[in-house]
């Protein structure tokens, strides 16, 4: 199906897009990290590609979002692996019938809400949360409340994640690795939320 493709493409635009990006993943997370963000989800997402590769062409879009999630959990050593693949197993449940704007808001919501009890992180501790957040706030609004369509509220959700990336820049980091340098973790942007947001844009991309 249309839907199916369209996954699977978004899917691989993510995993090239962080193979693009490893090393300055891995830079950002030398400044305030153990310097492996980078590889950690490129290894994820090679694995991913290779799942998929061998998976059934059957297999329907909640499949193929549970597989992603479980292989993420799997194979990324590292806090972001089974953060970004444990709320997308749990929020896969959420596309059972299908990508439907209303589906599409309630695994964003679901994937959000899995990630923070997961991690107990909230907006302000400097982590993917500061991205994902506003992120999915965005979206959600801006199709319930603004009636935008799914396309432009996307492009909003893309944007907002991109302010969260830079509010991570001043920031001293409560969560995570960056927590345990304090002040010192000030004046470095985060390395999830900057993968977070280079996800979303891929998953714009497609969309659009
Ligand atoms: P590790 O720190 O174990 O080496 P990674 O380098 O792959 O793992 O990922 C680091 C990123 O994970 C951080 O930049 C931050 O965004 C995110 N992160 C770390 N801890 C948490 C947490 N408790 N909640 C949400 N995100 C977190
Ligand atoms: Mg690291
Ligand atoms: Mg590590």
């Amino acid at each position: 199906t249309r839907q199916r493709e369209a996954l699977l493409e978004a899917i691989e635009n993510i995993a090239d897009r962080i193979d693009e990006e490893r090393e300055y993943l891995t830079e950002l997370d030398s400044a305030i990290g153990d310097a492996d963000h980078g590889a950690n989800l490129n290894r994820g997402f090679k694995a991913v590609m290779e799942k998929l590769e061998a998976m059934d062409d059957d297999a329907d879009v909640q499949e193929i979002a549970k597989t992603v999630g479980m292989t993420l959990v799997s194979e990324v050593g590292g806090a972001a692996g089974p953060l970004y693949g444990g709320s997308a197993m749990t929020a896969s449940t959420e596309l059972e019938d299908g990508i439907t704007t209303e589906s599409s808001v309630a695994f964003a919501e679901a994937f959000l809400e899995k990630l923070q009890d997961r991690g107990d992180a909230r907006v302000g501790d400097k982590t993917m949360v500061d991205a994902i957040t506003p992120a999915v706030h965005t979206y959600k609004k801006s199709i319930e409340q603004d009636d935008l369509p799914p396309l432009e509220a996307l492009a909003k959700a893309v944007d907002a994640a991109e302010r969260g990336v830079e509010f991570t820049v001043p920031i001293r980091a409560s969560k995570g690795r960056a927590s345990f340098l304090g002040w010192r973790s000030t004046g470095h942007q985060d390395p999830g939320a900057t993968s977070t947001l280079f996800m979303l844009e891929e998953i714009l991309a497609v969309a659009e």
